[in-house]
């Protein structure tokens, strides 16, 4: 990661917006409410913290899916000068209890008092108000800035390559528009590995009313998939998630059946140009607010931003039409 005065891109840190022109969509209902998780914690002997520490490392942090970063795994016990409370991991990683003391059979330290009932927030919090309140409400936390910083200056953005793919969409939904079509919704498609663009769109008149260009676009990802297996007889590797790592570019905001989708694609990035406030399953004000790609409940996410420059408009489509 570069630091943050080195990197080349304009950040505005505090709106989430890239260059003055890509808007990152977030969840903005959420950010100040932490997503709790029940933890299992133990005591343990002073002397013994050091242990514990390098137990964590070897046989719990490559199964734990929270991220314990901004949190501090250990804290003094309540009137015992000689014990500490640890946290060993979250119910993510186990859930029940018999599992629990199975795991801690080999711990090369001795603990009691094995509970399952404290919360900690998954995710850091934004500002270092919120952290001291959440440390006061639920467990001590550690500041170290806030984790939207860190990851708006790790992102990597080839701004002229994500102008030309908006500047292309943006060309052929206009003239879709002009030849009369009704959902005239274009969406790119751009392979990692070669940066080959795959463009498509809208069919929902000619074909299946489900035929929207995004869904179109994971079908055509698929069957040039499939024909280049074909055609290396299977040699090349087999992709789990046949969008892994894509961008996808698109001229309104996704619905949300095609949102979904994405998430199972597996793609890394959507960038549009046009919100959908009726329809639109991204923005927190758009449709029921429901910012599919951060969804909490769901596997995977996928970052989302919007183009919020007037160089490429799109077609205009009805507001009650799903994209
Ligand atoms: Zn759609």
């Amino acid at each position: 990661m570069v630091k943050k005065k080195l990197n080349p891109l304009t950040i505005n840190y505090q709106e989430g917006v890239i260059e003055d022109k890509l808007w990152q969509i977030r969840d903005r209902a959420s950010i100040n409410e932490p997503k709790l998780v029940n933890v299992w914690t133990v005591d343990i002997n002073v002397g013994e913290s050091r242990i514990f520490v390098e137990f964590i490392r070897q046989s719990v942090q490559k199964m734990e899916p929270v991220a314990f970063q901004h949190i501090k795994r250990i804290k003094k016990c309540d009137g015992n000068h000689k014990c500490l409370t640890v946290i060993v991991c979250s119910h993510f990683m186990i859930k029940e209890k018999d599992d629990f003391m199975h795991f801690m059979q080999d711990a090369p330290f001795s603990f009691q008092n094995v509970k399952d009932s404290s919360v900690v927030p998954q995710n850091g919090p934004p500002t270092k108000e919120l952290s001291l309140e959440w440390s006061n409400l639920y467990w001590p936390l550690v500041w170290r800035g806030n984790p939207n910083d860190q990851i708006l200056n790790s992102y990597i953005f080839d701004m002229k390559f994500i102008e030309a793919t908006l500047k292309q969409i943006s060309k052929k939904s206009l003239a879709e528009q002009a030849s009369g079509k009704q959902a005239a919704v274009v969406s790119a498609f751009v392979n990692p590995k070669n940066k080959k663009i795959v463009f498509v769109s809208d069919h929902r008149h000619d074909c299946s009313p489900l035929d929207h260009s995004i869904m179109r676009g994971i079908r055509s990802v698929a069957e040039l998939e499939h024909q280049k297996k074909e055609n290396h007889s299977g040699k090349d590797e087999v992709e789990t998630y046949l969008c892994l790592g894509f961008d996808v570019y698109t001229t309104h905001e996704p619905c949300s059946m095609c949102s979904m989708a994405l998430i199972h694609s597996r793609i890394k990035r959507c960038i549009y140009l046009t919100p959908m406030k009726e329809t639109g399953c991204l923005e927190s004000e758009s449709g029921d607010g429901y910012c599919m790609h951060s969804n909490h409940s769901l596997n995977s996410k996928y970052e989302v931003f919007r183009w919020i420059g007037d160089e490429y408009p799109a077609a205009q489509i009805g507001s009650d039409v799903c994209c």
